[in-house]
């Protein structure tokens, strides 16, 4: 950099990342406090808030060549005016410029405007185009009307567009952007420092940082506005790679600070294990063996395990949980057990009592719904150690309850839980004067880039086969315009003793709706199979009626359990062979593949009907394909990522995935690999730009600075 050589200048510049928004004129804290909403605080947050389109202001477009959805200005005479008494009243005027006419119309208008658009006016104008009535429409143009001096210069960049909030507009947040690239531009490299070094940014070819915050901002007007779009362009890419680097730093800076920590080092002789697999009815797989054999060695180091154990529906994973159990618990330890829905703990406990009871195992069970004496009662029998294994919902973590020696904590179907979950998890085994170590369990398929980022900070275990015997479920896609052969279905299904599921599904994501749909459908399969037992399963049941509802179906005193989506994870029940799905297009694949996985769990073959209601798009029709083709949840991933376009992403919610400011782990998901190993480099070369890079993208905002 090109440093004066006089010393006796001016002040060291100090970064645009400790300077508040109300360094920049026009801002004082009233704004700034707006500005906070958009989780902007400093220049540097502003300079990172990045448009999420463009609109281009740079050339004029004849009015022939404008399409519906076109965006742009255009210049022409006013042809004819006049105020229309439609239902509203409207003012509307006709333009044209040779190449053809373009109607303005006006909802809001006063006396001012009408002349202004008199007859024989020249005006220019910018908006969105429609197909009208008469031709090409734009309602509520910006225009202006040309003076005796001509017309004003054209912008001669493309005008960005950004993410608003209350009390922040684009004039507001374009003039502030402007003086903040200014002082970018004065102070150069010293104001936003480049954390990424020179030899990675070539490797990866990305653009120095300043220029493409610079170019973001302000795009000149020959740049390929398709590339800004779908995020593939290089200014963009080289935002979203630092953003993702800082992450993937910020989860191994975690993990580093989690295993500082000590953790009870646990090497018992390994007969309680070895009695417990003896004595199931069934022998461990492979895949299991091999996981509880990794995790019987994180298990013996003095610092805590953070393991992930990925497995499909079905896997087995319950089973590799308890083998872990027994690890602490012969070496004098407490486990706990923690599920999302007072269901699926449910389950555990009572496989957990069928397979550990025999062993002389004390367990225990803390959920929401225990309450008063007993939970007391409970809480106790913990606390001193006598209960060996407590199984539960979130409860477990409540502030009363304590644990007398935890050493493992388990977590089932993790996606449900996200990052925060995760860490007041290790708080609370903290308190118990070590942290415990940790196993989070998820059925999620998550491709092994995306894991490698979104889970940096675990180790990972794969359980990548299924139990012997499974017959794979047989999928099928049918419009409900056949519902009465799927009725026909479940019927033969039921008359041959085998259980059915069936889930409805609607695209509210109101849980009441959604509710009311599956009591609607309950009622109508009830009229229409009056000789089945048929069963209800909603959200918004009590978590007892639920629980009698499951229960009932498990031992097979109801035939066909209508539900919502509530039962998508973990439900086992072997006898059941049918699933039916209504408007299965609606869900991701994802989740499909989470419902179907509750059949398929005995030996007998098994059925799923997708239905859907037309017409389909193609997309919709090849994803539903995907589901009919496999079996494999890693390939449906994988499958389900080439097929949604960009912007078409998997939500967070189903993910627990990180969110992000600039990068997006689905459109981005080229780079996860490069971010690996820049991330590797970075930690063995550069320690400094770590913290920084931590600092400016993830900072204390998800509380990782705690732990
Ligand atoms: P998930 O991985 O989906 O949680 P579960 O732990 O619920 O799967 O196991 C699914 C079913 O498979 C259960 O009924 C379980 O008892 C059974 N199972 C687990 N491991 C084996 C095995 N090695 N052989 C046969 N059945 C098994
Ligand atoms: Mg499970």
């Amino acid at each position: 950099m090109g440093q004066p050589l006089a010393v006796n200048t001016s002040p060291p510049v100090q970064s645009l990342q400790q300077r508040p928004l109300t360094d920049l004129r026009g801002v004082g804290d009233r704004v700034a406090e707006r500005f906070a909403r958009l989780g902007v605080g400093t220049v540097a947050d502003l300079l990172f808030h990045l448009p999420n389109r463009y609109q281009d202001r740079t050339r004029i477009r004849p009015i022939g060549s404008l399409r519906p959805g076109d965006e742009g200005v255009v210049e022409g005479m006013v042809q004819v005016t006049e105020v229309v008494h439609g239902r509203r009243r409207m003012l509307l005027a006709r333009i044209a410029d040779g190449s053809g006419l373009l109607t303005l119309r006006f909802f809001h208008f006063n006396i001012a405007l009408a002349d202004n658009l008199a007859r024989g006016s020249r005006i220019r104008c910018f908006g969105e185009v429609r197909a009208g009535y008469n031709g090409m429409e734009m309602v509520h143009p910006e225009f202006r009307v040309h003076k005796a001096g001509g017309q004003a210069p054209l912008e001669d960049r493309l005008t960005p567009v950004y993410p608003i909030c209350e009390g922040v507009n684009q004039p507001l947040l374009r003039r502030l952007l402007g003086q903040a690239l200014t002082l970018l531009s004065e102070q150069g490299e010293a104001a936003l420092e480049d954390y990424v070094p020179l030899g990675m940014r070539d490797r990866y070819r990305l653009p120095p940082l300043a220029d493409s915050i610079r170019f973001l901002h302000q795009p000149p007007p020959d740049t390929d506005l398709a590339s800004l779009r779908d995020g593939t362009h290089p200014c963009r890419v080289r935002l979203a790679f630092e953003e993702l680097l800082a992450h993937n730093l910020s989860l191994r800076h975690l993990r580093q600070q989690v295993q500082s920590n000590p953790a009870p080092s646990l090497e018992p002789g390994g007969a309680l294990l070895d009695r417990f697999l003896s004595q199931l009815p069934f022998k461990p797989t492979a895949a299991q063996s091999r996981v509880i054999h990794e995790i019987r060695h994180d298990l013996l180091r003095p610092w805590p395990m953070m393991r992930l154990l990925q497995g499909d529906v079905g896997s087995g994973k319950t089973v590799v949980a308890a083998a872990a159990a027994m690890i602490a618990v012969e070496s004098g330890y407490q486990v706990a057990i923690m599920a999302p829905t007072e269901l699926l703990a449910e389950q555990h406990l009572q496989s957990f009592r069928a397979w550990l009871d025999p062993l002389g195992i004390t367990i225990g069970w803390i959920a929401g719904s225990l309450k008063g004496k007993r939970r007391n009662e409970t809480l106790a029998r913990l606390d001193e150690g006598e209960i060996q294994i407590a199984v539960g919902t979130h409860a477990l973590f409540q502030e009363d309850v304590l644990f007398h020696r935890l050493a493992l904590v388990v977590v089932d179907e993790q996606h449900r839980f996200g990052v925060h979950q995760r860490l007041t998890l290790r708080e609370k085994s903290r308190a118990s004067g070590h942290f415990a170590h940790q196993l989070i369990m998820t059925a999620t398929p998550i491709p092994r880039t995306l894991a490698m980022t979104a889970y940096a900070d675990l180790d990972r275990s794969t359980i990548d086969e299924l139990p012997p015997g499974r017959t794979p479920v047989n999928t099928v896609v049918l419009a409900d315009s056949r519902r009465d052969r799927v009725i026909q279905r479940v019927r033969a299904a039921c008359a041959a003793g085998r259980q059915a599921y069936w889930v409805c599904t609607l695209i509210e994501e109101s849980e009441a709706l959604q509710c009311q749909a599956a009591e609607d459908a309950a009622a109508e399969l009830t009229a229409e199979l009056s000789d089945l037992r048929i069963g209800l399963v909603h959200g918004r049941m009590k978590s007892a009626e639920k629980e009698s509802g499951m229960a009932a179906f498990k031992a097979g005193a109801i035939d066909l359990l209508v539900a919502t989506t509530v039962i998508e994870v973990g439900v086992d029940v072997p006898n059941a062979s049918l699933m039916i799905i209504e408007n299965a297009e609606r869900l991701g694949l994802a989740q499909l593949h989470q419902l179907r996985g509750r059949v398929g769990r005995g030996s007998t073959e098994s059925h799923c009907l997708l239905m859907y209601h037309g017409p389909l798009s193609d997309n919709a029709r090849a994803r539903l394909e995907v589901l009919r083709d496999t079996n494999n949840g890693f390939e449906i991933a994988e499958r389900d990522l080439e097929i949604r376009g960009p912007g078409e992403l998997l939500g967070t919610r189903q993910t627990g995935m990180l969110q992000f400011r600039i990068a997006d782990m689905m459109r981005d998901r080229k780079l996860l690999q490069d971010i690996e190993q820049a991330a590797d480099e970075l930690l063995t070369q550069s320690p400094r730009r770590v913290q920084a890079l931590i600092g400016r993208w993830v900072g204390d905002k998800q509380g990782y600075g705690g732990v």
